[in-house]
């Protein structure tokens, strides 16, 4: 325990999310007696945004796979094999052939995450924690009340609060209101599940999984794949469906590819090598690093440095080699190519060595970015692309439901180039490209995914007049710098997003409730 901290803890998360989960898993392993209050603003606690029934389909995919999912209460496979097969069914899964490495509908994970938020809530009182669960309880505001920290709630019954030693604000994802006339909505999971999308021209801006997601989400409404025969039939009367998705560069997501997992341990882009790159200053630190990137490609993959000549590349010429093939071959036959590739790989168990080393160097090269000046940061961007459409690849499945909504005519990707123009005229969306081509849309979704939000967008207004407008400063433990001691904590994505760019997933989820509660109990951990 930090020498500061208070005598009793009593600790309150804020979000039952996989964040909020996996801070309580890390609180309850302390053998001092806690006490922990959870506050979800949802119906049902414990599930996470993206996998619960108001944003995901049957058809939407996780992209992690049991193998990589940190456990909670027990491993995500060994729950699986612990479901009746008619569950399984309901989601389209064969017991038969369930293993650690598959996809597999977010429901289903949304539902291993409350189950497992359960097993917790059951096993605390046994380990000596009181855990309280408020579910339907949005918290309001959080303010400072020395030496204790008040958290302002609301629910069916109105207004109230509490006060604590530590408050956690796991809020996770946050997305604007939709402006409720059935044309526009600004994410896919801001009420599209449940609203009836006529047949007619659908604009998606992005091209990446959120946008898959809004694919699946109006092409379901008009007829259902069939995953034997790789189709998507239409309904009758559906045929004017048309989805188009829509980027700057119209590329397509590739399918993830196989690895070793854990993964084997760099060999150039090592923590020492660094830690080296960063005591030689700030300037020049982001060349540094792009040479030790390329030291990793030359020990692991010679042919293939070779053959790209990458090591005479600067970062930008890097991402400008890496999607200048793709940008000139169609998506769909890029997608179907990639595919196969893929698939064929995965049987063989063959590592693609310098993909695998992009997927490994993304990691440590996050948190060499809070150090970068403002020109390398803006030079990053390029290299950022690389690293998300790396560790953002699909499942192969959802790859294979794209090529069969293409096949079946009702999708298309546009590439809108950098100069592009995007106008309501009456009921529809125009946009023309930058060549000038023009579509229209009776309904446009946007589907760019988690924007970065600052201080101003904080939805506790104590804690916003108190902060500087800006990033939302934080230290190592992701607690406030500016506000509440080292005691108000937040592990929230949106907010981390400007210094961390690749903190969204699961497993930053675990990470980051480990070193909150780290902070909280003193980095030995849970004693
Ligand atoms: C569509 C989509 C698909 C994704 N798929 C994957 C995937 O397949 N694999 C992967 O690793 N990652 C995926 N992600 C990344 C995702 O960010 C994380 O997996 C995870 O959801 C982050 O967890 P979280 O708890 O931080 O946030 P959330 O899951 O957003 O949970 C936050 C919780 O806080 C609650 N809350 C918010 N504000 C308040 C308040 N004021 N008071 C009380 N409660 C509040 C919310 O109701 C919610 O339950 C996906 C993201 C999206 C958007």
């Amino acid at each position: 325990m930090p020498a500061d901290a208070p005598a009793f803890l009593n600790v309150a998360i804020v979000g039952t999310g996989p964040t909020g989960l996996y801070v309580l898993d890390h609180l309850l392993r302390c053998d001092r007696p806690l006490s922990v209050t959870l506050f979800e603003a949802g119906l049902l606690a414990g599930v996470g945004s993206p996998y619960s029934p108001e944003s995901a389909a049957v058809t939407m995919l996780a992209n992690i796979a049991s193998i990589e999912i940190p456990p909670l209460a027990e491993p995500y496979l060994d729950w699986l094999q612990r479901q009746p097969e008619a569950v399984l069914r309901l989601y389209g899964v064969d017991p038969a052939t369930l293993h650690d490495r598959q996809f597999l509908p977010r429901l289903l994970l949304g539902a291993w995450f409350r189950d497992a938020l359960e097993s917790m809530l059951a096993a605390a009182p046994d380990r000596g924690h009181r855990v309280a669960l408020r579910e339907a309880t949005r918290v309001t505001d959080v303010s400072m009340a020395d030496p204790d920290i008040r958290v302002t709630f609301q629910d069916a019954r109105g207004e109230d609060s509490q006060l604590f030693t530590h408050v956690i604000l796991a809020t996770g994802h946050s997305w604007p209101e939709d402006p409720d006339d059935g044309r526009l909505f600004v994410s896919p999971w801001s009420g599209l599940i449940d609203t009836p999308i006529p047949p007619g021209r659908v604009g998606v801006i992005g091209t990446s999984l959120s946008a898959i997601d809004a694919a699946m989400a109006v092409a379901c409404q008009h007829g259902r794949f069939d995953d034997d025969t790789q189709s998507f039939q239409l309904e009758p009367g559906a045929e004017t469906l048309q989805v188009t998705l829509m980027s700057r560069q119209g590329l397509l997501p590739e399918a993830d590819f196989w690895c070793p997992l854990p993964y084997r341990p760099l060999q150039r882009f090592t923590e020492a090598a660094l830690d080296r790159a960063l005591q030689a200053g700030t300037d020049g630190l982001l060349d540094r690093l792009w040479q030790l990137m390329v030291a990793e490609f030359a020990l692991v993959d010679p042919a293939w440095t070779e053959s790209t000549g990458v090591a005479h590349l600067s970062v930008e010429g890097f991402a400008e080699t890496y999607f200048a093939q793709r940008l000139t071959t169609d998506p769909f036959a890029w997608a179907k190519a990639n595919l196969a590739e893929t698939l064929q790989n995965a049987r063989s168990r063959r590592v693609v060595e310098w993909r695998y080393a992009i997927l490994r160097i993304h990691e440590p090269m996050e948190r060499m970015v809070a150090h970068l000046t403002d020109t390398d940061r803006t030079r990053f961007d390029a290299l950022k692309r690389v690293s998300i459409d790396n560790y953002a690849a699909v499942p192969p499945q959802s790859i294979r439901r794209l090529l069969a909504l293409h096949r079946a005519g009702c999708l298309k990707v546009l590439s809108l180039g950098n100069d592009y123009r995007m106008d309501k005229v009456g009921d529809v969306t125009r946009v023309v490209t930058e060549t000038g081509s023009t579509t229209e849309f009776d309904v446009l979704i946007d589907a760019r995914g988690q924007q970065a939000l600052q201080a101003e967008d904080l939805p506790f207004p104590s804690l916003r007049a108190a902060l500087e407008n800006g990033d939302v400063a934080v230290d190592h433990y992701f607690a406030l710098k500016n506000l509440g001691e080292g005691r108000i904590f937040l592990p929230a994505a949106p907010y981390l997003l400007s210094r961390l760019p690749f903190v969204q997933g699961i497993t930053a989820s675990a990470d980051m409730a480990a070193t909150v509660v780290a902070g909280i109990l003193g980095p030995d951990g849970p004693a």
